[in-house]
């Protein structure tokens, strides 16, 4: 079984997340029109690999630029403190 597959209740935890952000990523700020919404990504604070919860708490809303910065290590932002 792949890690990277996402249980229903994750899913439905990234949209609550993206809804509850209304679509702005939480670093650039930039927010998402309606046919964009696509573009916005749930990032999850503690990993599912991590046993991170599925709940929108532990989802914050990330454009795609700053998601794969972010992975990339890019960007060194402390999530914890957003
Ligand atoms: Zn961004
Ligand atoms: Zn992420």
């Amino acid at each position: 079984m792949s890690k990277n597959k996402r249980p229903p209740e994750h899913v439905r935890a990234q949209r609550e997340g993206k809804e509850r952000d209304e679509y702005m990523c939480s670093f650039c700020h930039k927010q998402a029109l309606e046919e964009e919404r696509s573009s916005i990504q749930g990032h999850h604070i503690i990993q599912y690999a991590e046993d991170g919860p599925a709940t929108k708490d532990n989802i914050i809303a990330l454009c795609k630029e700053c998601h794969d910065d972010y992975h990339s290590g890019k960007l060194n932002i402390d999530i914890s403190a957003l």
